[in-house]
């Protein structure tokens, strides 16, 4: 009689895959999926990556201890404060494991990062999803109202995925001191370097809110995608947690000084980031001219809401131009902004399909 074979948790078995924007390898198509850096790896970077190789047949740093006395210094909170993963997804996971018990819930704005319901299913939490309002935007008194007695962790995402917009100061601060004690905030800023200059560092506010958990990432602004390196700024006892569900030696020692070379090359990170804040904004301005409607993004991306079959056409349009971009079944498409050129050919699609617009 043979065996049943093993089984994965009905969980896992439920899981829908994590989809990545789409590659190509074809040097004249523009990959716009992903919301990556188009600017080269830095100099400082690609010496790091080529001196530590030297050593890869050691295991990196477990804590990455440099990597993090660096970021304690330059944010100004103690080294206990940080805990660092393979990307911040890789962070999330860690969160979402460390404070979740099987039917405990976790909240977030739809149309959100999509990691996030992947996680929290994974973790056999429950997620509690809060529509963006009709301007793209978090609803904060609708996910306040949302927290229940299950309700360990709201997932704030500022600027948000796919849409760009971002929370203002003021309604953060209203939301946080209305959240209660024992519900994590989680304020995902992936792409907080392309935000205004003059925003609120919400670093200054982890006093205040102890219940508050940033999430940053080297991948977007510092250009290290492909190195996978993420973490967050927490309390000492919550980054403690987090350092104990990591997978051991997640962060190798390439992605380590990699890292710590970005941060020798801060000048450079803000004028690269400079440069696609000012194409950002010409793009929109352009598309709006066009007639097409664009949220205000504070992201390396702007967001075109579009139905099933505008964002299909949509999408194929793009394809045909030999732009990779990202359609959202049911809710639209998403545009990396990238270099000049790249852009251009952006508007070009969106000047010669004035039927698309929803
Ligand atoms: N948060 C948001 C909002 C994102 O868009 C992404 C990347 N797409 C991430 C987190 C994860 O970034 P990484 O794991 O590369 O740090």
């Amino acid at each position: 009689m043979s065996q049943p074979l093993p089984q994965l948790r009905p969980a896992v078995a439920a899981l829908p895959s994590y989809i990545a924007g789409r590659r190509s390898s074809s040097d004249n198509t523009a990959p716009l999926a992903s919301n990556e850096s188009h600017f080269a790896p830095l100099p400082a970077v690609l010496a790091a990556i080529t001196q530590t190789g030297n050593r890869a047949n050691r295991y990196p740093d477990m804590f990455s201890s440099e990597l993090t006395q660096r970021v304690a210094e330059w944010l100004g909170v103690g080294p206990d404060q940080l805990a660092f993963g393979p990307g911040s997804v890789g962070v999330l996971a860690q969160l979402i494991g460390a404070l979740c018990d099987p039917g405990d819930e976790v909240i977030f704005a739809w149309r959100s990062f999509e990691a996030y319901p992947i996680l929290t299913n994974l973790a056999g939490a429950v997620p509690v999803t809060v529509p963006l309002t009709a301007d793209e935007r978090h609803d904060l008194p609708a996910m306040l109202a949302a927290i229940g007695d299950r309700t360990k962790v709201v997932l704030l995402c500022s600027p948000n995925n796919p849409t760009g917009t971002s929370i203002g100061e003021a309604e953060l601060i209203d939301f946080l001191n209305q959240v209660p004690a024992g519900v994590l905030v989680v304020l995902d800023e992936a792409y907080r370097e392309f935000g205004p200059a003059d925003a609120l560092n919400p670093v200054t506010l982890l006093s205040r809110y102890p219940n508050l958990c940033l999430l940053r990432t080297f991948s977007k602004a510092y250009g290290l995608a492909g190195l996978r390196v993420g973490y967050a700024v927490a309390q000492p006892e919550l980054a403690d947690g987090l350092r104990k569900t990591q997978v051991p030696f997640s962060v190798s020692a390439v992605a380590e000084a990699a890292a710590v070379a970005a941060l020798s090359s801060l000048d450079e990170v803000a004028r690269r980031s400079a440069e696609v804040v000012a194409e950002r904004e010409r793009v929109i301005a352009a598309a709006r001219e066009l007639g097409w409607t664009v949220p205000d993004s504070a992201a390396n991306f702007f967001w075109l809401r579009a139905d099933d079959a505008h964002r299909t056409a949509l999408v194929e349009a793009f394809d045909a131009a030999e732009i990779l971009v990202r359609g959202y079944p049911v809710d639209g498409v998403r545009i990396t902004i990238a270099d000049p050129a790249s852009n251009d050919r952006v508007l070009a699609v969106l000047a010669a399909h004035p039927e698309l617009r929803p």
